[in-house]
């Protein structure tokens, strides 16, 4: 009777809960943007589109932005535009524009393989294998539980030495898979391990062609450092993720500076413009400490070092709290 009692509990959590892997893809494949707003505004509900909030059904599910979800579900307004039907749609749609997107960016790392020498048959190789390591790291990944996961991401950091361009697509494309699953219980652990990868991948090149690559994997991790930031402040409350997020985004700040690439400084800038302009929630009342280390870390942006800005007590009694 215990026995069935449990296993019956345990159908009705894993009914409500949309898997991690399903979670992960609704969000990638929509950049973390909402898909009915033509703004690249970031989104924030998974949704589901038939009402049924059982049905955890990829088919089923849309990201969308806070007002868009509103309007989504809102019962009786007589100018409903978002109707599942609408909201199919717009989803496919964007759905396919990102997938395009993504695609033609690959192109910027495509370079022509005439003249081969053995030392790039043998880098290329090596590449070839790395990525196949680091696709097999994430599906490792993300069937285990938030406790295995520290370790898994963690294996990442031995390829660190062959990093290239081509290497750090393929990372950066894991730790944003990673990110989107901010919300379903980081640990500090794993997002440390995410700003430590972010580092340690991030190709120099004084090479001026380098340079769109460079802002390109700079877009990458801008996108990671907002959904650390972003789902730990919303759903965990968790200020050391937090800062491993903004942290990423000063490091970002920097090398636009050091190689006088002004594209990730704006870049920088304008993901701390989209975190302010998310965290603009009346109904949330407990953002104030967020807003502040925010402002501390913006404030303290150009000193040359990653370590923590100081932060005020009342911030530090909050870090620990959360850990
Ligand atoms: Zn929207």
């Amino acid at each position: 009777m215990v026995y069935l009692l449990m296993s019956y509990t345990h159908i009705e959590m894993s009914r409500k809960k949309v898997s991690d892997e399903i979670q992960a893809e609704v969000i990638f494949k929509s950049n973390r943007e909402c898909v009915v707003c033509d703004t690249h505004k970031r989104g924030d509900h998974i949704h589901h589109i038939d009402g049924d909030n059982s049905n955890n059904e990829f088919e089923n599910l849309a990201f969308l932005c806070f007002d868009c979800h509103s309007e989504a579900t809102m019962q009786r307004s007589l100018k409903k535009k978002l109707t599942p039907k609408a909201i199919i749609k717009f989803r496919d749609h964007k759905y396919q524009v990102i997938a395009t997107e993504r695609k033609n960016s690959l192109k910027t790392f495509n370079s022509p393989i005439n003249g081969l020498s053995t030392e790039d048959l043998l880098r290329i190789s090596t590449n070839a294998i790395i990525i196949i390591e680091i696709e097999k790291l994430k599906e490792e990944y993300f069937s285990a539980d938030w406790a295995g996961r520290s370790n898994i991401i963690s294996k990442l950091q031995k390829f660190s030495d062959h990093t290239d361009f081509r290497v750090a697509v393929d990372v950066y494309k894991f730790l944003t898979h990673a990110a989107d699953l901010t919300r379903g219980g980081m640990t500090s652990d794993i997002a440390g391990s995410i700003f430590s990868l972010v580092i340690d991948f991030f190709p120099y090149s004084e090479n001026k062609e380098d340079s769109d690559k460079t802002i390109e994997l700079a877009k990458q991790c801008s996108n990671i450092a907002f959904s650390l930031v972003y789902d730990a402040i919303i759903y965990l409350k968790n200020y050391e993720i937090v800062m491993f997020g903004l942290s990423i985004l000063k490091f970002i700040y920097l090398r636009g500076k050091r190689q006088k690439i002004q594209q990730l400084v704006d870049r920088v800038n304008e993901t701390y413009r989209e975190i302010e302009q998310t965290l603009l929630r009346p109904e949330m009342d407990d953002l104030g400490d967020a807003l502040q280390l925010i402002n501390e870390f913006r404030t303290h942006i150009d000193e040359t070092n990653l370590s923590f800005p100081p932060i005020s007590d009342n911030l530090m009694k909050l870090l620990y709290s959360s850990r």
